[in-house]
């Protein structure tokens, strides 16, 4: 029996991660659940799992949440909450695996913490990878703690590298849908509205990954996330369109065999894949390939998304430039979402963050914090 921590447990990573803890009760039981701001689902998932632990975005919601198993009759959850609190979980003793899916650098301390605790990790926060990956899997290697990726292409990569040796890799190809705006003409971007561009066409996602899938700022980051995740250079990660998201992604090795991994678009089998590694248990998760008519791939337009080229700019000098592209995107793109900008802004935010961005490599997680802050406030104060 695995006893899983989850942070960011009322997320759709979570969610789906506790539906894949219903469907195999014999694998895994719930220790710890960081779960944010929604007191209601906090509540629910604390009476169904019964978890040891429960953290809360705030006291204020942690002293309500108390109050409320209380009234339920519950004891023995103990509530906590903030930062503290999120780290309390992923380092939980009794837990044995930690589900990272905490949006946003929220989740780096915590992450960074489970690996120190010698606790093998499920990734679904890029950020984490974006910001702080030469730290993160440096502790993972002294450590010999998995890493498994939960994030689809990179959980594809992963199984297409079981495969063959790490030199063996000549390009780790990564598929996109292109998002909404594929075809979309140029002129008219600038008229694009929230409403439009949180419609994605394959995947039902969180606001801020919907939108930048539109942007493809998302794949960028997943640039950046593979870089670090896979130990290669940004030369050997590129990005191919792929509208139907059949395809998770492929490994290209360097006799000229390409290896893609194809299965339903549901993230519940990439966060098995994470949990079970390296086991493979039977699952409902089937694809029907002869519905299977054809499948597509092309180049992605640097034009129409020059998000992707300013990812590939910040994934050459790493560092400070690729916390920077992170934190600039999320500010801008809560601009867009409040329609104070744009959608063109943001790539337009993102360049100038950069090019007042300093080249700094951050030896410690304060380092990567104090980054980060610094790119927000440069996008803020652009953006006021
Ligand atoms: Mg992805």
């Amino acid at each position: 029996m695995k006893k899983l921590a989850i942070l960011g447990s009322t997320g759709s990573i979570g969610r789906s991660t506790l539906s894949i803890a219903e469907q195999f009760p014999e694998r895994y039981s719930i220790a710890a659940l960081a779960a944010g701001r929604n007191l209601d689902e906090a509540l629910a998932q604390a009476l169904r799992w019964r978890p040891k632990i429960v953290s809360m975005a705030t006291e204020e919601l942690a002293r309500q949440l108390t109050a409320r198993l209380c009234q339920a009759g519950v004891t023995g959850v103990e509530v906590v909450h903030g930062t503290p609190g999120t780290v309390a979980c992923s380092t939980l003793p009794e837990a044995d695996f930690v589900v990272s899916a905490i949006v946003g650098v929220a989740g780096l301390e915590a992450t960074h913490a489970a690996i120190l605790a010698g606790k093998p990790v499920g990734l679904a926060n890029k950020e984490c990878m974006v910001a702080a990956g030469e730290i993160l899997t440096q502790a993972a290697r002294a450590r010999n703690v998995p890493i498994l990726p939960i994030d689809s292409e990179h959980n594809a990569v992963h199984q297409c590298l079981r495969v063959g040796a790490h030199n063996e890799v000549k390009t780790i190809w990564l598929t996109a849908s292109g998002g909404p705006f594929r075809k979309l003409p140029l002129e008219e971007f600038a008229r694009i509205t929230p409403e439009q561009a949180l419609k994605h066409p394959t995947w039902v996602m969180g606001r801020r990954i919907t939108i930048d899938s539109a942007t493809m700022l998302n794949k960028g980051l997943e640039v950046i996330e593979a870089c670090r995740l896979f130990s290669v250079t940004p030369a050997q990660v590129r990005v191919l369109v792929h509208p139907q998201s059949t395809v998770h992604s492929l490994v290209e090795y360097v006799d000229g065999s390409i290896l893609a991994q194809i299965s339903v678009t549901d993230m519940r089998l990439p966060i098995l894949y994470a949990l079970a590694y390296p086991e493979r248990p039977a699952s409902s998760l089937t694809f029907d390939l002869a519905a299977l008519r054809h499948l597509d791939f092309e180049e992605p337009d640097f034009a129409r998304f020059p998000c992707l080229r300013l990812a590939y700019e910040a994934a050459e000098k790493g560092g400070a430039h690729a916390i920077a592209l992170n934190a600039a995107d999320e500010v801008a793109v809560e601009a867009f979402l409040e329609g104070r900008i744009p959608f063109p802004g943001i790539p337009r935010t993102i360049e100038r963050v950069l090019a007042s961005t300093p080249e700094a490599h951050p030896a410690n997680l304060a380092e990567v914090l104090a980054s980060d802050r610094e790119a927000r406030r440069m996008a803020h104060a652009l953006l006021a």
